[in-house]
């Protein structure tokens, strides 16, 4: 490339042009040229395989409009017309009505539905759409009720049968320019892509080559062979990823062999013992799994899942005891120090009649505290070790760390996995432990690399939480009544806000100043003079210091405070059994998931949960989220519907952890790529095949995409 410099532009593009490589600038592919090269870099193309790998958005099929004066009633067809008339009207009964009239060469369609405000303002007279539905005769007229809609690009419209891609678009390119770019693109340079699966596989998978599927996507000759194009490109995309993943696992796996950790029926009774109550099904399921793992010798790399409440420090502590009635050390690691000091105290009752030596480790340890831990922990004096990621920090070395249990994992960055030393040379077991019911294609991609145990019940004499929309006014104040009552009968009450201090404190100077019931401080302050006058209330948030916070969690665990107002601190992991109100404020600035984890907190014991969302917004993609939630007392219900409303981000908690490295493929929309893809991965890696010269191109391209951030050194 530093050649091109000393060339004028021109004489640039031809040296380019005889010899174009994927590699190549998008500028000198033909028909591009600098200004295009620019917008084109807005979309993330700077290369020409960038622009061959900029897929279609979808597709615009146009063979299949039907002639108004043939529709049938009650058949699935699609007309095409210019929006001529939108109307909206109040019906009976708070519903609404809204009717979009197109003309379709010179005869009229109408479109209604039913509580759709947002019909009236999306659509513009004078635009080119199609609706798709079964139309039926009204008022002499064809009309279909909540038919698809698409909306077409004024460049679509000339087109007249056919089927068009669409592509993402940034302003100053035009969909036709994108268009022919592509089209040029395609015919001159697909062939450039290299295939990287061998041809009998593919044979036998009937799949098209890489150019192939390159050509369908972007020239489709039919919906048909778009989506089997399409439906290539994101497998090879998927299935690139889960070879890293299976890589991984294996490079894990051939590190060095696990120590072995019998359990016997004498140990088995002891552990259970200490436990107050019987193991439910599920748990006594994930123990057998855990059981097996530890003693197999190689190191255990399993998930646990479970919705919140259904007992997975149970299954934690049984592995923990397992790995040290071997002689071992155990270690729980925690996302917060809410939880691990939850742990501790958990677990140090219920380990108060044993020998066990055990220890918090936080970073609020005083530096004479921390060297004599760390040197107990090295020693291997210490047998169990409660904390917090300060475990992981470098100067923390085991003696004799036999198994490893990560709670609550996705709170975690995702794609890592702490590493832990076993202190011998071999490699600990692990077992990383999450709340959040996670869909099954997230649970594949960002757990991929490990094996999966399920806990699908919940504790006897469990009952789902009642949750419930709380508008403001009327409903607010019988919700305080209802909530009141219940405190004076012995209950306890998180409320929960979104933020800690208020935005705008000029605001407060304003007469008869209206908290917006989003900041922690300010609802404890109002609360506390009004409707909850006269009950003890606690205040809790992350800013306060480690000292106040621990007092804080204290007092309401032990009952001395009633109701805690809260940030989102309490979200994961905080078991209170006695706390079985929970007070959402502004419950719409939350994500789904995120809510289902904090109504998790109450309904632990065997009194009846009650969650109030507070909102104060009648935005209907909001209510309709709380409403999700209103509807389904499981997690994972609750999941999915959040993950296809707000895609992975918000399903794991934290939107940058669920950036995954994807360049095609979709997680939502992707599913039955996925299996294929993670079926074939992991068959090619366990088989061996992988290794075979004939996949040498895939595993040289997996190496390159994946090797830095799955830590594949080692693995070619
Ligand atoms: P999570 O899975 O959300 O981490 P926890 O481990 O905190 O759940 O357990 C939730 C509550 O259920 C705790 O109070 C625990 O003591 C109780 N619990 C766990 N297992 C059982 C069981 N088998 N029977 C009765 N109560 C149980
Ligand atoms: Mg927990």
């Amino acid at each position: 490339m530093t050649r091109l410099f000393f060339f004028g532009r021109k004489s640039a593009i031809i040296v380019c042009m005889s010899q174009p490589t994927l590699d190549t600038p998008v500028q000198f592919v033909r028909g591009v040229g600098p200004q295009r090269a620019e917008l084109l870099g807005k979309l993330g193309i700077t290369t020409l395989v960038d622009l061959l790998w900029h897929l279609p958005r979808d597709i615009l099929d146009l063979t299949h409009v039907a002639d108004v004066r043939d529709l049938k009633n009650d058949e699935l067809q699609t007309v095409r017309g210019r929006v001529v008339d939108v109307d909206g009207r109040q019906l009976s009964g708070g519903k609404t009505l809204s009717a979009v009239l197109i003309d379709c060469d010179g005869e009229y369609v109408r479109g209604i539905w039913f509580n759709r405000t947002w019909v009236n303002q999306r659509f513009r007279h004078g635009e080119m759409v199609l609706f798709s539905g079964k139309p039926g005769r009204r008022g002499g007229r064809w009309e279909m009720s909540h038919p698809r809609i698409q909306w077409l690009d004024a460049d679509d419209t000339e087109a007249h049968g056919g089927v068009l891609p669409r592509y993402g678009l940034t302003e100053g390119l035009r969909m036709h320019e994108m268009r022919r770019l592509m089209r040029q693109a395609v015919d001159d340079y697909a062939g450039l892509v290299p295939e990287l699966l061998p041809e009998a596989l593919r044979t036998t998978a009937k799949l098209p080559t890489i150019p192939e599927a390159l050509r369908s996507v972007h020239l489709p000759a039919s919906a048909a062979d778009y989506a089997a194009g399409r439906s290539r490109l994101i497998l090879q995309d998927l299935l690139e990823f889960q070879l890293g993943l299976a890589l991984r696992r294996r490079s894990w796996q051939s590190q060095g062999a696990a120590p072995r950790f019998p359990t016997t029926a004498k140990i088995d009774a002891r552990i259970r013992r200490l436990f107050p109550f019987e193991f439910t099904k599920g748990q006594n399921r994930a123990v057998r799994d855990l059981a097996r793992d530890l003693d197999s010798g190689q190191a255990m790399q399993r998930l646990l899942q479970a919705d919140v409440g259904a007992g997975k420090t149970v299954v934690a502590v049984y592995g923990l005891l397992v790995a040290i009635a071997a002689g071992w050390q155990g270690a729980i690691m925690a996302p917060t120090e809410i939880l691990a000091r939850q742990h501790w105290q958990t677990i140090d009752r219920m380990l108060a009649q044993s020998r066990v030596e055990r220890l918090l480790l936080t970073g609020q340890l005083t530096a004479a505290e921390r060297r004599d831990a760390l040197a107990r922990i090295s020693s291997g004096a210490v047998q169990l070790v409660i904390g917090t990621q300060a475990l992981i920090q470098s100067d923390v070395v085991f003696g004799k760390l036999g198994l490893v249990v990560i709670d609550e994992q996705h709170k975690f960055g995702v794609m890592q996995r702490a590493r832990f030393s076993a202190g011998d040379g071999s490699v600990p077991h692990l077992l990383v432990m999450t709340a959040t019911p996670i869909p099954r294609s997230l649970c594949l991609t960002q757990f991929g690399d490990l094996d999966l145990t399920a806990i699908a019940d919940l504790p006897p004499g469990r009952q789902s939480v009642v949750t419930s929309r709380v508008p403001p006014g009327p409903a607010r104040v019988k919700a305080w009544e209802f909530i009141r009552k219940k405190l004076q009968s012995g209950r306890q009450a998180f409320v929960v806000c979104p933020r800690i201090a208020e935005q705008q404190p000029q605001q407060l100077t304003q007469g008869g100043s209206e908290p917006d019931g989003a900041s922690a401080e300010a609802v404890f302050r109002q609360l506390a003079a009004t409707e909850l006058e006269g009950f003890r209330l606690g205040l809790l948030h992350g800013q306060l210091e480690s000292d106040n916070k621990e007092r804080a969690m204290d007092e309401f665990r032990s009952g001395r405070t009633q109701v805690l107002v809260a940030t989102t601190i309490v979200e994961v992991g905080v078991d209170i059994p006695n706390a079985t109100l929970m007070i959402v404020q502004r419950a719409e600035s939350f994500g789904l998931s995120q809510l289902h984890q904090l109504r998790g907190r109450i309904g632990r014991g065997t009194f009846q949960g009650y969650c109030f969302l507070f909102s104060e917004t009648i935005e209907p993609d909001a209510q309709q989220r709380l409403l999700t939630l209103e509807q389904h007392a499981g997690g994972f219900e609750v999941a999915e519907a959040d993950f296809r409303l707000r895609g992975p981000g918000d399903v794991l908690g934290t939107r940058q952890h669920g950036d995954l490295p994807l360049q095609v493929a979709d997680l939502v929309r992707d599913q039955a790529e996925l299996e294929t893809a993670r079926e074939l991965a992991f068959d090619l890696v366990r088989s061996g095949r992988l290794d075979q010269p004939e996949f040498a191109p895939l595993k040289i391209r997996v190496l390159e995409r994946f090797g830095t951030l799955l830590d594949l050194a080692g693995s070619g």
